[in-house]
């Protein structure tokens, strides 16, 4: 094993001591983010609820999810081509075409223009494009408006977290003794009274203040430009209509054949996680009017400006190399490999890397920072379970790339010394267990 891999490993050795330790952030993660996966689990474990109603709906239109998905990566060039012509042409938004993530990052600052502050909701593909560290960088005020995101930024959260429920781990006690802290106001440790005082404060600063906002794309049909967005707080809602400039960050794989497709994604998911999104946005241009005269004039109530960055960046090298995780075009997003991933319940936010918990977010971290920053995930933690393959509904294989980066984490030297053991065992006395 090299010193790097010593290192990396007891990195991963020290976090998992303090998980032993209850008063530590992992531990007191791991304790809440068990209950969410159970809860979840139970719900749409096919082998143990074939009555599941949600698993019966994901099953129905999971091959048609998976042609799709394949489509698509067979005919990227096709379809990335057909979707920019549309957008520009047909849904007046100005569209970029990002070919890495540094293009994305200059394109960005420059629609940002002399604004300082920006208002974003679950922007994953801003994050892993760099854009976000740009923004940090160059001091602009981010200003989170999902409520766990919110909060995290509240308590000063930085661990990875669950990316549906960034805000889980947090108890009320800890969210009302911060507001009284930086606010002054006192509340009471209730979650129905935690939401009132922000109804009542940061809804009306939405609603007045948005010049910029940031979101992501849950799917974009090629066929007719829309963009489809999921959420359930309403804020989605509020800062891509509320703003003058509505910025969308997307990977190419969001992109799907019609609006239908989209659609279909954006209930899968809802569904597959058992969560009705209580609002699903189709964005086909910016806020516009006619009645004048029959004018055409943009930005009345709305955005006037809707911007789409589609990032290239990895993607399109992916399906050209026949990359091994190639299958990351296909995801969409919907975590549930997450809840059913056993190194993700057993090491909860310790098998995860900055873009967020779980096995797919270890691939990205591969993807963007190499095999040092997966090892450092905790890569090894995975037990091989397959759970997250078999569970995915638009059949990425998951188990495969992770079995592929241990395989070259391995060639680099990086696995942990008892596999090492175990591999010099097999080699010279032919018997593991020797
Ligand atoms: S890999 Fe599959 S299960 Fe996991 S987030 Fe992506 S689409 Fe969902
Ligand atoms: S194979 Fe690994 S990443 Fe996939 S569910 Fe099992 S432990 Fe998690």
């Amino acid at each position: 094993m090299s010193e790097k891999g010593l290192e990396l490993y007891n990195r991963i050795k020290d976090k998992l001591d303090e998980l032993q330790s209850e008063d530590s952030a992992y531990a007191q993660f791991n304790e809440i983010w068990k209950l969410a996966c159970s809860a979840k689990y139970k719900s749409y474990d096919l082998r143990h609820f074939y009555e599941d109603t949600s698993r019966e709906f994901v099953d129905e239109h999971r091959e048609n999810l998976i042609k799709m998905k394949e489509d698509f990566i067979n005919n990227i060039d096709e379809y990335v081509e057909k979707c920019l012509r549309v957008m520009e042409k047909t849904n007046h938004f100005k569209v970029y075409y990002a070919k890495n993530n540094d293009e994305a990052q200059k394109i960005f600052m420059e629609e940002l223009g002399d604004n300082k502050v920006i208002y974003k909701s679950k922007s994953l593909e801003a994050k892993d494009a760099g854009i976000i560290d740009t923004l940090k960088k160059n001091n602009i005020v981010i200003k989170e408006t999902d409520l766990g995101d919110v909060l995290c930024q509240l308590l000063e959260y930085d661990y990875p977290s669950f990316t549906l429920g960034p805000g889980i781990q947090f108890t009320t006690n800890e969210i009302i003794a911060k507001i009284k802290e930086k606010y002054n106001v006192e509340i009471e440790p209730e979650a129905e009274a935690i939401v009132d005082y922000y109804r009542k404060t940061y809804r009306k600063e939405l609603l007045n203040d948005i010049k910029v906002s940031l979101t992501s794309a849950n799917a974009i049909s090629a066929h007719d430009g829309s963009i489809v967005l999921v959420e359930n707080e309403g804020n989605i809602s509020i800062i891509t209509r509320a703003t003058e400039k509505h910025i969308i960050v997307a990977g190419i794989q969001r992109i799907v054949p019609n609006v239908f497709d989209a659609l279909l994604c954006a209930k899968i998911q809802e569904r597959i996680i058992n969560v009705d999104g209580a609002y699903i946005s189709l964005i086909s241009a910016p806020s516009n009017t006619s009645d004048v005269q029959g004018h055409r004039v943009f930005g009345m109530y709305g955005a006037k400006e809707v911007i789409v960055i589609l990032v290239d960046d990895w993607r399109m090298k992916a399906v050209k190399e026949d990359l091994f995780y190639k299958d990351m075009l296909k995801c969409i997003g919907c975590k549930s490999c997450d809840l059913v991933c056993t190194a993700s319940r057993a090491f909860g936010n310790i098998y995860a890397s900055k873009y967020g918990i779980g096995g797919i977010n270890i691939v990205r971290d591969y993807i963007h920072n190499g095999i040092e920053a997966a090892v450092a995930d905790g890569l090894f933690l995975c037990t091989g379970c397959e759970n997250c393959t078999n569970w995915c509904p638009t059949g990425v294989d998951l188990a495969e790339m992770i079995r592929q980066l241990k395989r070259i984490a391995t060639e680099n030297h990086l696995c942990p010394p008892s596999l090492e053991q175990y591999k010099d065992k097999i080699i010279n006395e032919k018997n593991p267990f020797k």
